[in-house]
């Protein structure tokens, strides 16, 4: 069976599959899997008044009720769970847990967003003025259009989803030009999940456009999408974040990492290479929040490498379909070679490799790019650690003083989305997480940087945007807030004592 006929099987049609010019490959073997029709930009434009009119009537309907859709589409995405994560392994090449792993995380973002939809609160504040009260209501935003990453189409799709839904906002999909089969499959979810809600849902509530750069463009630069949420590289966030600040949108950016390790003198050593292997390998290295610096003391450094280079060399790298594989495909041909330059420019500036950084299994498969990941030992933070390559290509660097010299090595890079310390010292650790410590939006002890659970607030600092999205608060950015001030006495005191005639 090859792989469109498996998309057939995951609920896609043929003619799905046969709509366009839009050539979809997959990155296992490089072979087309798909042409999809990209979106006429007239075509968004209509997506977006659609979405505007759906607005005045979605924006009424009891927050619980609308938590009902999207508990409707976590049972959607239960049911169809299986067939999504393959169709993301086939087109994005993760490994099936991994797959599975994201749908998972789609279900978990609703199973939230149900019980969110009953807590859309605001607060009660004390006023200055006899006979009054000050307090705060959460209100629906608007339109939001949600512009993903190829590495993370399901997910991400769903965290924005999920809340704007529940906050009374219809959505509009623009998926990676790379992954838009993975995005469609979990839209399609929620599409059955509206037509099982019924009439409360408007036309236009959830919408779905193809293509690259132009449609994601006509999405940024609409004054009626009240929120872009993007996802994607920094370079890309340059792009968005300025278009919609110039019509003063709001935005939610998460833009790239250079996630970053320190393992102390008191560090578990084992656990920290468990942690290692599956932050800096694992999605092959894809992952926003993906290990790319190890910040090692350099009295435990030997050790430590001995245990990471052996375990590097025995991963099984090859078809993320077959079971026991841990390191599937690059997603194409611009990424492999990005992981090659990144390593001619590491060793050109001193970087010592001391395993992987290989293309494999050239031979059986000529059209896709597998790579043994790489470990570069590197004589201090170089111009080329400094950069995000998305790529399994692992950077070590030393330090021989205290905690103070590793946050200050860990810091000095320009991105700052995820981090953690292997230390079973309380000093150490608590130095790390304080307020003079770790610079990024997530800090953690004693676990990896990637593999995030959705109940805590999910973005970085930096040129990570310094945005957030999925738990915690995060709903708050998918509505519009008001101060109210109610007098209930007969008198009309002013603020601040004033006396007006
Ligand atoms: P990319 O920037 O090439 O594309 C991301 C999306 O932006 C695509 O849908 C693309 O069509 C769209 N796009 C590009 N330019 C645009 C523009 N000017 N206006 C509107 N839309 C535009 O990123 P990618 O290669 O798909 O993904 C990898 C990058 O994403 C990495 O840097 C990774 O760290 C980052 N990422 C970040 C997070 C996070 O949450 N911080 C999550 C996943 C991926």
């Amino acid at each position: 069976m090859n792989f469109q006929q498996m998309l057939v099987q995951c609920g896609f049609s043929e003619a799905e599959l046969n709509a366009g010019n839009l050539v979809i490959n997959s990155p296992i073997d490089g072979s087309e899997i798909a042409r999809i029709a990209e979106t006429p930009l007239e075509d968004v434009r209509a997506a977006i008044a659609a979405a505007k009119q759906a607005f005045r009537q979605w924006r009424l309907v009891p927050a619980p009720r609308r938590g009902e859709l999207v508990r409707l589409w976590g049972e959607e995405l239960r049911a169809a769970k299986a067939d999504i994560g393959r169709v993301i392994s086939i087109e994005v090449g993760k490994i099936v847990e991994e797959g599975l792993g994201e749908v998972q995380e789609a279900i978990d973002i609703c199973d939230l967003a149900v019980g969110q939809s009953r807590q859309l609160f605001g607060k009660t504040i004390v006023s200055e003025r006899p006979g009054h009260r000050i307090m705060e209501q959460y209100h629906p935003l608007g339109p939001v259009a949600i512009i993903t990453a190829f590495n993370f189409p399901s997910a991400v799709f769903a965290w924005n989803a999920a809340n704007a839904l529940i906050c009374g906002d219809p959505i509009i999909l623009k998926s990676s030009e790379k992954s838009p089969l993975s995005g469609l499959a979990t839209i399609k979810a929620l599409f059955r999940a509206i037509e099982r809600f019924g009439d409360d849902a408007p036309k236009g509530l959830a919408q779905v456009v193809f293509g690259t750069e132009p449609q994601g463009r006509a999405l940024v630069e609409s004054p009626d999408i009240a929120l872009v949420s993007a996802t994607g590289s920094t370079r890309m966030g340059r792009a968005v974040g300025p278009a919609v600040a110039a019509r003063f949108g709001r935005r939610i950016l998460e833009l790239g990492g250079n996630n970053g390790m320190v393992v102390t003198p008191h560090a578990d050593l084992d656990m920290a290479l468990r942690a290692i292997l599956f932050g800096a390998v694992g999605t092959a290295g894809q992952r926003c929040t993906t290990l790319r610096r190890i910040i090692v003391h350099s009295s435990v450094k030997d050790e430590l490498l001995k245990k990471v280079i052996g375990a590097y060399e025995s991963l099984k790298i090859g078809n993320p379909l077959e079971s026991g594989t841990l390191v599937g495909p690059l997603i194409d041909e611009d990424s492999y070679r990005m992981f090659a330059d990144a390593l001619e420019r590491a060793r050109a500036e001193g970087g010592k490799l001391l395993t992987g950084g290989e293309r494999v299994h050239a031979d059986s498969f000529p059209d896709a790019f597998y790579v043994s990941p790489a470990i570069i030992e590197m004589p201090g933070q170089k111009e080329c650690v400094r950069q995000e390559c998305f790529a399994p290509l692992l950077y070590v660097l030393t330090y021989d003083g205290d905690i103070d010299e590793a946050i200050e090595i860990h810091n000095d890079v320009p991105q700052g989305l995820s981090s953690c310390i292997f230390s079973d010292n309380m000093r150490e650790v608590e130095a790390f997480i304080s307020m003079s410590g770790s610079d990024c939006g997530m800090v953690n002890v004693n676990i990896g940087p990637s593999g995030a659970e959705i109940g805590g607030a999910f973005g970085g600092e930096k040129e990570t945007g310094g945005d957030r999205e999925t738990g915690s608060d995060a709903w708050k950015n998918y509505m519009r807030r008001t101060t109210n001030t109610v007098n209930y006495s007969s008198e009309l005191p002013l603020a601040q004592g004033i006396n007006f005639g």
